[in-house]
């Protein structure tokens, strides 16, 4: 399951744009994850300041050998 920390979430919205599916919703006060989210990890890797947690370890890791 994806969790958000709303308190080191600073909405700057580039999760959004990973997300394959679409599931990341950014509103004014605080970022959304919609039941359409598969665990991909994507937005785990991606986020700057480590708001996300949760998803597939698997993702993470290609993502970070590159
Ligand atoms: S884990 Fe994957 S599908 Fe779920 S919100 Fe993050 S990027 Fe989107
Ligand atoms: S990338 Fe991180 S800080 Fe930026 S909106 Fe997403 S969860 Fe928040």
């Amino acid at each position: 399951m994806i969790t958000i920390d709303d308190e080191v979430c600073v909405l700057c919205g580039l999760c959004t744009g990973v997300c394959p599916p679409d599931a990341l919703e950014l509103t004014p006060s605080r970022l959304v994850v919609h039941s359409n989210c598969t665990e991909c990890g994507w937005c785990v890797a991606y986020c700057p300041v480590g708001a996300i947690s949760g998803g597939r370890p698997v993702a993470r890791r290609r993502w970070r050998d590159g």
